[in-house]
């Protein structure tokens, strides 16, 4: 990797707490208290001063994610939002917060002010009966508020995240949630096809749970982004969309296989070619142990990982970062799947279609052979 010591990195902020488990979500993450987010902030805190003087980098995005960055309350995230900026030169382009609409207490305004632009919220459905199946503490109403609340404290990019394929969903009751999203102008939408993890409630009870199957969870992911379409969201991200522009900028960093620390319990880094991670474990954290995750950027990552943007791989992106033209066995490959309409070659660059994304697992490892 042609690594660039002047290019801004990402910083990810994981807040490992949540009030109550999702039974169908394998993040790590576990109950607090008043308590243990101080302890938690000050000692992320401490690592993100930690990681601003060995590192010697500057960042431009900066996202708390979880677990539920919520609730740590505005104060606590404006002192973490402030550790970031001094330890990483000070200007974001985007601050993003995870959360959980079920709080309604959550004072946007103190957030907003603390340096804050961006929200992201864990929606994940707008019919009652999908977010009783999923143990969501909030319904429509509570989302509403959310947004309206945020709206009225300034923030102007607003993502909410949605899940498909769940047991019992429908087209109407997908195009309801769609519309809701609509309704309340989201700049950016997330979709995520629900998939049983080991270790869930949901994993223990997959047989009895009514799951679609593989073919039916494309079809409603396919209807989904017809949706998406009629709706006017641009499908910049193979699980991504938005409107008027608004990408998620700190995750096209991960797409586009540029550089990110990760600070928390089970965060992921990519810096200087070298990946490596927390282990899901605080002790681990507390005591800065990190687990090497193998080398990271090279043609074949960066070839994968940048085909799940709808700008797909450039002829440009890849010269600026390996200094030659995208070797001729994968245009060639990209070339064939190109009649199938799945993928589409001009230019010297790369891209997937449309019915392309439907299919990327198998697209992208054409190409790669
Ligand atoms: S889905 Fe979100 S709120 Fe639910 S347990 Fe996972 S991280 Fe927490």
């Amino acid at each position: 990797m042609n690594s660039n010591n002047n290019t801004p990195i990402g910083v990810y902020v994981h807040v490992p707490f949540c009030e109550k488990k999702c039974p169908y979500c394998d993040f790590y993450s576990s109950p607090g208290n008043e308590k243990k987010y101080d302890e938690y902030t000050s000692a992320a805190g401490e690592m993100i001063a930690y990681c601003g003087k060995t590192l010697d980098r500057t960042a431009d995005t900066l996202y708390f994610g979880g677990g539920t960055p919520s609730l740590l309350g505005a104060e606590r995230l404006g002192k973490l939002i402030k550790a970031s900026e001094a330890a990483f030169g000070g200007s974001f382009r985007e601050v993003t917060v995870e959360v959980n609409p079920s709080r309604e207490d959550f004072d946007f305004a103190a957030l907003r002010r603390a340096g804050a632009d961006r929200i992201s919220i864990g929606l994940q459905s707008a019919n009652e009966d999908e977010l009783k199946l999923l143990g969501r503490t909030h319904g429509a109403y509570e989302a509403k508020k959310c947004i309206v609340s945020a709206r009225k404290a300034g923030f102007e990019n607003i993502s909410l995240d949605l899940m498909i394929a769940l047991p019992g969903q429908t087209g109407e009751s997908l195009r309801r949630s769609v519309q809701f999203c609509a309704e309340n102008n989201a700049e950016h939408i997330s979709a995520y096809i629900l998939k049983t993890e080991p270790g869930t409630v949901f994993y223990k009870k997959r047989d009895s749970l009514a799951l679609p199957d593989d073919d039916e969870a494309a079809e409603m992911y396919e209807y989904f982004c017809s949706l998406m379409k009629e709706y006017g969201y641009r499908h910049y991200e193979i699980s991504n969309f938005c409107r008027n522009g608004r990408r998620g900028l700190h995750n096209l960093k991960y797409w586009r296989d540029e550089e990110y620390i990760g600070i928390g319990p089970s965060a992921h880094s990519f810096i200087d070619g070298r990946r490596f991670y927390y282990p899901r474990s605080m002790k681990a954290f507390l005591e800065n142990k990190t687990v090497e995750d193998g080398p990271g950027g090279d043609i074949e990552e960066f070839i994968m990982l940048g085909l799940r943007l709808d700008e797909g791989i450039t002829k440009e992106r890849f010269f600026l970062r390996f200094g030659t033209d995208i070797p001729e066995k994968y245009t060639a490959a990209a070339k064939k799947l190109q009649q199938a309409g799945l993928a589409d070659v001009r230019d010297g660059g790369i891209r997937l279609t449309e019915k392309g994304f439907l299919l990327s697992n198998s697209v992208i490892l054409s190409i790669l052979g």
